[in-house]
Order: structure tokens, then C-alpha cells, then sequence
């Protein structure tokens, strides 16, 4: 059996295993099952591609997505694999080739899509073929909880009915338990080893701002830290999504639209341009996400508040996959939280699929709300310890936190005395005393609390309803009327003490105009950058010959490795990490040729 090591070396070109792959793959390629739990840019891939290699016959690898598949089978052949795919993007003709080859063992990794493996004609090639172990690659697919669930996926069982002698290798960056026990008995992975790594994403910056005007929010943020960069902006609805995207590229974002809503064909050519060129913002619904690849995604925004914290989690995961800083950046209001409760009282869910979904919001909101520090927040709740990261907004500045157990005092009884029947904004008119028609019509100017909150500013009120939401104390109807909770007699009755946080006042500017231009930055050698932009634009050029996206050629920190070391001969230029022995053999004279430009 080929040695793992030199196989990594030899055919990735990195120099060493990372966390537990060097475990795994052993365990996998001596025919063991495995379910994988690793964050995503965690190096899932190599942990079935390696295998794959040491183990006689093909790999049969499923994977939700077309756009994913092609990716890793453009990689994989880059640097000098025999993969291949099978998926609706082919015609009869080149999906018959394939499959011949898959049976007459041309192929060391086959990946094909979850709803064509099961079918009777699938798995009688598979019977024809050998395969070397069965991936199966976004496995919280097969959740029902999960957002990504693909009903095709609980059918992979007959993976295992079938090929009992067959290695299972399921690979997930999804990690709460109630999904981790779901893909092991759908996948009837009862007995397979877990291998669980540390979430933690620590290039990933996490920040939660209150939510004022989330459009001029978002322009700072991208222009002040992201100008000229690659991002995601998630909002919640199609409409919000072509809105959005229109007004930032009339403020001069380069930023185009994605949802479920555009035809095929549009959705297709944005997402092309997205990952194919440098500094574009996709704006999209959660329908864009899953299986984009690209590396160098340097921030992921949320304009809405996700369902839960996986979802949070899964899509800031987006950002940074490089390794190199990103940001994963949430506006958030009270309307945020009505908004996501009505979705979940309106869906057509059963009982206890809404009440999980409820306790799944809370704990988002939870995360939105804490004055501790995020990382540690979000680490916890996938049964993670932690100690403050210095690396979220609250960490570098923390909030200050009042007690604010008379102002909860008097909006809860405002609530009460108003029968429970109002949403915040008339809430605060009545706490601030302010007579409009609704106060008399109601005839609210008359009670007690009317004007008894005048000191208090309506922008800090509204954070006051908001956290008394997020604590439990009050709970949002469907319409936002605000309804008071079993616990909110404690506060009430002056029995507990109830503390808020504030948000710091402006929101911090940080001194980076760009990684790139850091990078450039930071040599005293001007060569250098000129060096990096000459590599750049070649591999550029490369990517559009053989038609792959540019990361697939190279990854940015490669060309910055070769720019900063300005290797002078093949040997010095094989030993960069990513560059592997097809690579070097296929661009190694043409990077020494630039390099040798530049001096
Ligand atoms: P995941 O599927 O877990 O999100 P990938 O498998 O796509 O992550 O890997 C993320 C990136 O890290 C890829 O560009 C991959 O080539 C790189 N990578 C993976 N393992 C290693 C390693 N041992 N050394 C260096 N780079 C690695
Ligand atoms: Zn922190």
C-alpha cells in the first residue's frame, strides 16, 4: 500500500498532515468506517482522496452538489488524479464513457451525485467495478434538522446492505449533536469511529452589531475592512437580495444577486463570476452556499439572522477557508427574532419539529446578545471548552453591562398594563410619554407607566425590549405583539436583578485596506509585489486555458510563498506548500521563468 506521507507530498505537494488526517486516512485505508466532524477549510477532502490512492480500485465519493463535484475533480486532476464525475451535467454519451471506465478501473475517485448511486443501474456498475470505499461527503445532508437536508441522502443505507466489505468514510463540518446522531443511525455508521476536531475557525473574526440601518452598516463595513474583496451578504428574502446587491453597486461594490428565483442560467453565471474573479460580493439567500469552494472568501455578512447557530455557523464558514483573516459580520434587531418566529409558527412543521427550531433560534439569539466573548459562545454550544478568543467584537471591545433591573421593571409592567397586546414600537411611545393617536386612542396617556420612561432614549428602549426577548422575559407573537413569560413576575416583583449590555458606542475602524495590499505592503522588495502580480495574472491566464477556476491552479498563499522566497530552481520551487509533482512538472519551468523576470 502506497505510504500516506508521500502521497501527500508527492501528489498535493504539502509537507505535513494537519490535526487528525494522518489518523484517519490510516483508519480509512486499512478499511475501517469513519464519520469525520471538522470544520470546513479543515481538510476534509484528503481524508477519503488519500485513501482513495492507498486502496486498490475506486473510490465511489458522493457529493451533493454539481458545482462541488467539479471543483474537486478539476483540483484532483490538476494535480494529476484519475477522478472523474457523474452527474446530470453530462450528456448520454460522455456519462456511458465514464461509466465504462469506472468498470474497467481507469478511475481512482468517482464522484456521482446521491440520487443517481442509488439507482438500480448505479450500484449493478458498482457490482461490476471495485470500489475502494464509499465517501460520502456533506453528510448532515441526511438530517432532517439540518438546512441542507436532501431526502435522497437516508437512502445511502444500502450503501451498507449491499457492499457490507466496503469502507465508509461520512464527512460533515455540521456538529451539533441532535445531526451527529442522526447521520449515524441513517447511515448505519453504529460502528464506525468518530473523529471529532475542534471547531474553532481562529482566522474567522466574529461580530454582532446592532441593528440601526443595516444598508450604511454594511457599506462601512465592506469599505472600511473589505474594499476590493471577495464576499458573501446573506439575506433573508429574493426581493431584500436583488435590492440589496443593486444598491451597493450603485455606492461602487461590485456585487451581484443570488436566489432561487433566477433562472438557471443566471445563478449559474454568477456564481461563475463570483469564484472567477477577484473581489466580487455575492448577495444571496441561503440557496447560495453549500459547495462553493472558493478559498478566499475574506468576509461573510448577514443582513438577517439565520435559523440556528448551526446555519450561522455553516455560513460564516465560508469565510477564510485559506487560513488567511476573514470576518463574519451580523446586523441583528428585535424585528429579527419576530421575523424568525413567525417563519417557524407559520411553517407547516409538526409540534416538536417547531418547538426545536424555537430552542435552536434561542440559542442564536443567545450568541447575539452575550457580552462574553462569541467564539467561546459558539464553541460551547457543539460541546466545545474554551477561554476568550481576543478575536470577536466583544473580546476587543467589551460591551459595558448595567444593571438594568428598574427600566425591565417598567417596560414589562408598560406591557402589562397595555393587556399585552402591543409591539415595541407603541410600547416606547407609551414609556416615553409621547402623545400620538395610537396613545389616545387607546387611552394609554391615562396608566401608570405612561411617560415613565422619558429619561430613557428610544434607540436605547428598543435594545431594552429586545434583550427582555433574548432573556426569556418577553416573548414576540407572530404580529410582535409583546406577551410577558412566567419568569417576568421575578423582575417584576424586584426579586431579579436584570443586567444589559450596551453596544459600544461607534463601531471600531481597523487600518486594512486588503490582504494583497498588506501582503505587498510588508515586503521592503518592491520586486516582490510586482512578482505576485506577474503570477497572479498568470495564473489568471491558466485558469481560463484549462477552463478551471484560479484556485484550482494555484491557492493565493503559493504565489505568495513564491513571491516571497523567489525560488530559482525546481527542486526550492517543489518544495512550496501546494505545489506537487504534476504541478511541477506542468508550471514549474514557467514559474521559474516569471520569477527569473522579475529581478
Ligand atoms: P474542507 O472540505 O474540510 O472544508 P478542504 O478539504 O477543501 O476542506 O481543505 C481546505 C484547504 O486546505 C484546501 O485548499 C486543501 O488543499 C488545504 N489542505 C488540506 N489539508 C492540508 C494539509 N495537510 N496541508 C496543507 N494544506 C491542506
Ligand atoms: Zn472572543
Amino acid at each position: 500500500m502506497a505510504n500516506a506521507l508521500s502521497l501527500l507530498k508527492n501528489v498535493f505537494g504539502y509537507p505535513a498532515f494537519r490535526g487528525a488526517q494522518s489518523e484517519i486516512i490510516e483508519h480509512v485505508a486499512a478499511g475501517g468506517d469513519a464519520l469525520v466532524l471538522m470544520p470546513t477549510g479543515g481538510g476534509k477532502s484528503l481524508c477519503f482522496q488519500i485513501p482513495a490512492l492507498m486502496r486498490e480500485g475506486c473510490a465511489v465519493v458522493v457529493s451533493p452538489l454539481i458545482a462541488l463535484m467539479q471543483d474537486q475533480v478539476a483540483a484532483l486532476r490538476e494535480a494529476g488524479v484519475n477522478a472523474a464525475f457523474l452527474n446530470s451535467s453530462l450528456d448520454a454519451q460522455e456519462a456511458l464513457q465514464i461509466e465504462r471506465d469506472f468498470v474497467g478501473g481507469r478511475f481512482d475517485l468517482l464522484y456521482v451525485a446521491p440520487e443517481r448511486l442509488v439507482t438500480a443501474r448505479f450500484l449493478d456498475l458498482m457490482r461490476r467495478a471495485t470500489p475502494a470505499l464509499f465517501a460520502i461527503d456533506e453528510a448532515h445532508c441526511v438530517s432532517q434538522w439540518g438546512h441542507d437536508f436532501r431526502p435522497e441522502y437516508i437512502q445511502l443505507s444500502i450503501l451498507h446492505e449491499q457492499f457490507p466489505q466496503v469502507p465508509r468514510i461520512a464527512l460533515t463540518a455540521t456538529a451539533d449533536e441532535i445531526t451527529r446522531a442522526e447521520i449515524l443511525s441513517r447511515l448505519q455508521l453504529e460502528s464506525a469511529r468518530v473523529f471529532i476536531s475542534s471547531f474553532d475557525r481562529p482566522n474567522i473574526r466574529y461580530a454582532i452589531a446592532e441593528k440601526n440601518n443595516a444598508r450604511d452598516q454594511l457599506l462601512a463595513f465592506i469599505s472600511n475592512e473589505h474594499a476590493g474583496e471577495a464576499g458573501i451578504v446573506y439575506c433573508l428574502s429574493r426581493r431584500k437580495v436583488d435590492e440589496t446587491a443593486e444598491w451597493l453597486n450603485t455606492q461602487g461594490v461590485t456585487a451581484l444577486p443570488y436566489h432561487a428565483g433566477l433562472d438557471q442560467a443566471t445563478r449559474a453565471k454568477h456564481q461563475s463570476r463570483f469564484v472567477n474573479t477577484d473581489g466580487v460580493v455575492m448577495v444571496a439567500t441561503i440557496a447560495f452556499g453549500m459547495g462553493i469552494d472558493k478559498p478566499d472568501v475574506r468576509f461573510v455578512a448577514h443582513l438577517d439572522l439565520p435559523k440556528s447557530i448551526e446555519a450561522y455557523y455553516q455560513e460564516t464558514g465560508r469565510a477564510g477557508r485559506d487560513g488567511s483573516p476573514a470576518d463574519a459580520w451580523m446586523t441583528y434587531g428585535l424585528n429579527d427574532v419576530v421575523q424568525q418566529r413567525r417563519m417557524i409558527d407559520e411553517s407547516e412543521a409538526d409540534d416538536s419539529f417547531k418547538r426545536v427550531s424555537l430552542r435552536k433560534l434561542d440559542a442564536l439569539v443567545g450568541l447575539a446578545e452575550t457580552a462574553g466573548c462569541r467564539r467561546v459562545r459558539l464553541l460551547a454550544y457543539f460541546g466545545e471548552d474554551s477561554t476568550t478568543c481576543g478575536n470577536c467584537d466583544n473580546c476587543i471591545t467589551p460591551p459595558r453591562v448595567w444593571d438594568g433591573s428598574e427600566a425591565a421593571q417598567k417596560a414589562l409592567s408598560c406591557v402589562y398594563r397595555t393587556d399585552q397586546r402591543f409591539g415595541a414600537g407603541h410600547l416606547i411611545d407609551v414609556l416615553r410619554g409621547n402623545e400620538t393617536e395610537r396613545v389616545s386612542r387607546f387611552g394609554h396617556a391615562q396608566i401608570k407607566t405612561f411617560g415613565s420612561g422619558a429619561a430613557i432614549g428610544d434607540k436605547q428602549w428598543r435594545a431594552i425590549f429586545r434583550q427582555l426577548v433574548a432573556l426569556g422575559y418577553l416573548e414576540a407573537d407572530s404580529h410582535g405583539a409583546l406577551k410577558l413569560t412566567d419568569a417576568a413576575r421575578g423582575v417584576l416583583k424586584g426579586e431579579v436583578a436584570v443586567s444589559f449590555r450596551e453596544e459600544a458606542a461607534k463601531p471600531r475602524k481597523r487600518e486594512r485596506t486588503g490582504k494583497r495590499a498588506a501582503f505587498i505592503n510588508s515586503f521592503e522588495n518592491p520586486a516582490a509585489g510586482a512578482l505576485l502580480d506577474a503570477l497572479r495574472n498568470w495564473r489568471a491566464e491558466t485558469a481560463r486555458e484549462h477552463n478551471v477556476p484560479a484556485y484550482v491552479v494555484f491557492h493565493d498563499s503559493t504565489l505568495e510563498a513564491i513571491a516571497a522566497s523567489q525560488p530559482q530552481s525546481l527542486d526550492a520551487l517543489g518544495n512550496i506548500s501546494g505545489i506537487g509533482a504534476k504541478k511541477l512538472e506542468r508550471y514549474g519551468q514557467a514559474l521559474l521563468e516569471l520569477t527569473a523576470n522579475a529581478d
